[in-house]
């Protein structure tokens, strides 16, 4: 039996939904609007279409968004003026520099002076750390809409094994953090998983990855994950985003594993519109707290 698609696209639309009558009434409580700021450094399309994506969605729920675009020459010490500058904003809420930064800026240092209270993209040390600890401030919005497909289609992860293909700091590390916490944003049942994290040194990746309940691809690699990589059954969550051609694919072959899978995510309309929507959430988020509500 084909895979069940879980639709990331209408998930979002629904979650939006919410967060739009809960700014609406946040907004009419405080009188306070709450204000995205996003930093966009050089002119990376991919980027371009980001932030326009996000300041669209921004729109759509009654947030309101600004952007600052600097060219591609800035240097770190330029960059860090307008972070400060951003953090000593009152009226902003949340702040995000989109990634990649040019060849030449320092990102860690970049990320490191965002105040952490409005650090909405959860990549700050500070909030990093509170994630682990497992009482989280932010958490990043790719893992974080990763869970709510979890959670919105009735897939619980507790005791099942997880495998998650690729370590980075903004997708891999932090959702196997997510995953294995005693609990988390959904309660017990989408979190307490056992996880394990494959990278481009893993030894048997395929023997790994066809033993998991979950299996997670987030490495930019297009069509990576065949059906022989996937157990009967098993959920697949499709994390990557690569241009082949004039077509958009993800890390796993969609036509192959979707006839193995249980259930599975697409791409375009899977995870992307989930990250964009946990960035809303998150910059609400930051809103109330600055608000102290
Ligand atoms: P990074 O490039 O930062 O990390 C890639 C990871 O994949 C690394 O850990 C790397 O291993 C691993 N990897 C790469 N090739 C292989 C391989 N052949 N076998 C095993 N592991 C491999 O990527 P990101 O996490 O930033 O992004 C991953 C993908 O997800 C990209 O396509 C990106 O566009 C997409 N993305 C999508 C988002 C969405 O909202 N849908 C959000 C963020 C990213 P090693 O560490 O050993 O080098």
């Amino acid at each position: 039996m084909p895979a069940k698609i879980l639709c990331g696209k209408s998930i979002a639309a629904s979650i939006q939904e919410e967060i739009r009558v809960e700014t609406a009434g946040f907004t009419r409580q405080t009188g306070v609007v709450p204000v995205l700021a996003a930093v966009l450094v050089g002119d990376d399309p991919a980027s371009q279409v980001y932030v326009r994506n996000k300041q669209r969605a921004c729109q759509r729920v009654g947030i309101d968004s600004r952007l600052i675009r600097l060219p591609g020459s800035t240097g770190t010490a330029e960059l860090l003026e307008v972070v400060h500058q951003l953090n000593a904003d009152d009226q902003v809420s949340g702040i995000l520099v989109q990634l990649p930064l040019p060849r030449g800026i320092d990102p860690l240092a970049v990320l490191d002076a965002i105040d952490p209270r409005k650090d909405i993209d959860g990549f700050h040390a500070e909030n990093v750390g509170l994630m682990l600890q497992g009482r989280p401030r932010f958490l990043p919005c790719t893992p974080l809409g990763i869970l709510q497909i979890l959670h919105r289609s009735n897939l619980p992860v507790s005791g099942k094994q997880v495998c998650i293909i690729g370590r980075s700091d903004i997708v891999g590390k932090p959702l196997a953090a997510m995953l294995m916490q005693r609990s988390g944003p959904f309660g017990k049942p989408y979190a307490n998983a056992t996880v394990t994290v494959c990278h481009s040194q893993t030894d048997d990746l395929a023997g790994i990855a066809a033993g998991a309940d979950l299996l997670v691809a987030a490495i930019g690699q297009p069509e990576f994950v065949t059906a022989d990589m996937v157990r009967p059954g098993a959920t697949v969550i499709d994390v990557g985003i690569n241009r082949v051609g004039s077509k958009l694919v993800g890390d796993v072959d969609y036509a192959g594993v979707s006839q193995v899978a249980g259930a599975i995510t697409p791409v375009p309309g899977g995870v992307g519109p989930l990250t964009v929507t946990m960035l809303l959430s998150n910059t609400l988020r930051a809103a109330r707290n600055n608000a102290g509500i």
